[in-house]
């Protein structure tokens, strides 16, 4: 199977090889360059979840895919939420029941099934827990070793599963940062791959799927604004790729929705880039928060999702973690989901983008419930969730 794509950097438009993981030039963030035609004709020929849209995604050599069901997730209507906020059409994405728990499986799906074609034999990743459980997840399932670098801070729970999916757990004391380092001082060369879903291009790839998914389903209504909590933007700018290359296949006019992203208070580089106008982020000091999986100081992909939000002419909006944990509480009493605090926050976002006016009543809004509650109990649970 020739490939349908080719691997550039997206700061000085050096094309990288497909082992690298960042560009060996620049150092920049990698990116797909799709080549060739575009696939024609039916793009969802048959089958549901991520691999209905294979023709869409970045081909491996041998063609073999590594699954476990991911993707195809439900989108519910949350009115009673809603009408609480002053709100219309909300539309949850339930990303918390793909197999590890978190729409990271998307990514690790797709970077997963990369590394096998390749013959790669190791992943290292860094996580704060959910990219780590998927990767974990995903590698066992390829026949891959993993090795995941967490925060010490790490909820208990996310730290247990991925122990429990047979990679090797390394704690790094110290704030989110110390543990990405860590992973890239033990990733080396041949047959170790660093899958770090904050940089690898691959696993962004596999969110574009997201929008495939939004789109099949909503194309004719469309959506004004899609909320996304947001740390190293792999969702961000994932989904925002395949809404652009949807309609560069297809043809059609798909409406591109205002891209929102939220942050926690604690840790909201991408908030102050952009209200101070900034094409990337600025030093911040951080501080602890439940939402440990959008504590992101320096996201590798910060230009690219800065520019998303000015193009899109969304926000990036910042929320206290009582914001977070009362619409946490707010949304699994009221409509029956329990969603960890990370995506909650993407709730607590919304109510404050209604608040200010910026999304209205008579609006359609998705947004992205990214994991799900059991990751994270929190202080109600047996593994409280301790930030440093
Ligand atoms: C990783 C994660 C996010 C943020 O994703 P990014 O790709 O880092 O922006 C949001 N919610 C949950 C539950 C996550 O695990
Ligand atoms: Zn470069």
């Amino acid at each position: 199977m020739t490939a349908n794509h080719r691997l550039i950097c997206t700061l000085c438009r050096e094309e990288a090889d497909r082992t690298d993981w960042r560009c060996r030039a620049c150092g920049g963030v990698l990116q797909i360059a799709w080549t060739g035609p575009a696939p024609a004709g039916r793009i969802a020929a048959h089958g549901r979840g991520l691999w209905r849209y294979r023709p869409l995604l970045p081909l491996m050599g041998s063609g073999e895919i590594v699954t476990l069901g991911e993707g195809g997730t439900p989108l519910v209507w949350i009115e009673r939420w809603a009408a609480v906020h002053q709100l219309g059409r909300v539309g949850l994405k339930l990303e918390s029941l793909n197999p590890t728990g978190s729409f990271k499986d998307r990514g690790a799906a797709v970077l997963a099934s990369h590394a096998r074609a390749l013959g790669i034999e190791r992943l290292i990743e860094d996580s704060s827990g959910n990219a780590g459980a998927s990767i974990a997840a995903y590698a066992a399932r390829a026949g891959l070793t993993a090795v995941i670098f967490v925060p010490a801070s790490a909820p208990t729970a996310k730290r247990a599963q991925i122990a429990r999916l047979g990679a090797e757990v390394v704690p790094i004391a110290g704030p989110r940062a110390a543990a990405a380092e860590a992973a890239v001082a033990a990733a080396g060369r041949g047959a170790v791959y660093y899958a770090a879903h904050n940089w690898n291009p691959y696993f962004a790839a596999g969110m574009a799927t997201f929008a495939y998914e939004l789109i099949e389903e909503l194309g004719e209504t469309g959506i004004d604004h899609l909320v996304i909590p947001t740390g190293g933007g792999s969702l961000f700018v994932g989904a925002y790729d395949g809404f652009v290359r949807w309609r560069d296949v297809t043809g059609t006019t798909v409406r591109v929705p205002r891209f929102q992203a939220v942050q926690s208070v604690g840790c909201a580089p991408l908030v102050a880039a952009f209200q101070r106008g900034l094409d990337d982020v600025p030093p911040i000091v951080r501080h602890p928060t439940v939402a440990g999986g959008i504590e992101i100081e320096r996201p590798p992909r910060s230009r690219l999702i800065l520019s998303i939000l000015r193009t899109t002419g969304g926000t990036a909006v910042a929320v206290e973690d009582a914001e977070i944990i009362a619409e946490r509480e707010r949304l699994a009493e009221l409509e029956g989901i329990d969603l960890e605090p990370t995506a909650a926050a993407a709730l607590a976002g919304l109510a404050r983008l209604a608040r200010d006016g910026v999304v209205r009543r008579e609006e359609t809004v998705i947004v992205a419930a990214t994991g799900a509650g059991w990751k994270d109990p929190g202080p109600l649970g047996s593994s409280p969730s301790r930030p440093e």
